[in-house]
């Protein structure tokens, strides 16, 4: 349903999964707006891939950054008028293998949330309409699911209402109520998930917000949908698992690659792994 004139956000695309993606969108033979947070580094990473053919341009985005956001979706208007589809891939985490710090949860929990949701609210304004409708996806994890069995939240209160929230005050009260516990050292007693605590709350409240907002987009007029799920790409072989991971890059990006160019979708609020929808 794609064609040149489609066109792709990918955030945090300088290297890593965000690179894989934006390479096998463009390959597909869409526009792909390559995105990084540092300059050269997203200046290289064009380059590399315009010297393969690909069509893929380049622009500045921190997604924390709330000037470097309005910038970004000025520019688009201006150069582009709208955008098809947005790949939220930006993302950090501080913790490798069993360690399990929150010494950077703020960092975190800015970036993989609130950072995803200021550019999602940013540019879903700027997305054009189409029969096929517009996509958003979402680079989550499995870490976040809301109703994991090993690495959940204890309260059950807590997690029935993050599984059906009905406004983003929720995740966004979870989230300080959780930075409030790091700083006074009650967090770990908290009943938060046990495993890469701060990086699986943030994937949480990614997965949480996704759901709400697929349930705000569905009621736009035919003509004007906006489709978003969101995905884990696997343990990946990339810096944030210190080369750790079995999956390399390639296939990291094959979910997510896949979601976004769904033909004759309507799905929407779920969430994928390996092609395949998993409850969450
Ligand atoms: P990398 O660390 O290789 O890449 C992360 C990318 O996000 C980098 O380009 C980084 O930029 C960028 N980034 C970080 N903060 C910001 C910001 N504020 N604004 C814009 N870009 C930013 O990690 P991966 O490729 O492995 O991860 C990509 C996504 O996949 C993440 O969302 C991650 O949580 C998710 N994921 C990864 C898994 C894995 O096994 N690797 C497993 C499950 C999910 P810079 O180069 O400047 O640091």
């Amino acid at each position: 349903w794609w064609s040149a004139d489609t066109l792709a956000v990918v955030t945090g695309a300088n290297r890593g999964i965000g690179f894989e993606i934006t390479r096998q969108l463009a390959l597909h033979g869409l526009t792909v707006i390559l995105t990084s947070r540092d300059i050269i580094a997203g200046e290289e990473a064009t380059k590399t891939l315009l010297e393969q053919g690909l069509k893929v341009v380049f622009h500045q985005l921190d997604i924390v950054d709330r000037e470097s956001i309005d910038l970004f979706c000025a520019w688009v208007k201006e150069k582009y008028g709208g955008i098809d589809i947005l790949i939220n891939n930006a993302g950090v985490s501080y913790n490798t293998g069993s360690e399990n710090s929150v010494e950077c949860a703020e960092k975190v929990i800015n970036t993989n949330y609130f950072g995803t949701k200021n550019i999602t609210k940013a540019l879903i304004p700027l997305m054009r309409s189409s029969d096929e409708g517009a996509r958003v996806v979402m680079v989550s994890s499995r870490l976040g699911r809301l109703n994991g069995r090993r690495n959940r939240i204890a309260d059950v209160d807590l997690r029935e209402q993050l599984e059906d929230v009905e406004s983003e005050d929720i995740i966004d009260s979870t989230m300080s109520k959780f930075l409030e516990q790091v700083k006074d050292g009650s967090w770990i007693t908290g009943g938060w998930p046990q495993n890469n605590t701060d990086y699986s709350l943030s994937k949480l409240a990614v997965n949480a917000y996704t759901r709400l907002m697929a349930r705000t987009l569905s009621e736009r007029p035919e003509g004007q949908k906006i489709y978003i799920n969101c995905c884990c790409p696997g343990w990946v072989k990339t810096a944030m698992t210190g080369w750790a991971g079995l999956t390399p890059p390639e296939e990291g990006a094959d979910t997510p690659v896949w979601l976004a160019l769904l033909s004759g979708q309507s799905t929407s609020g779920k969430f994928f792994a390996e092609r395949r929808e998993i409850n969450f």
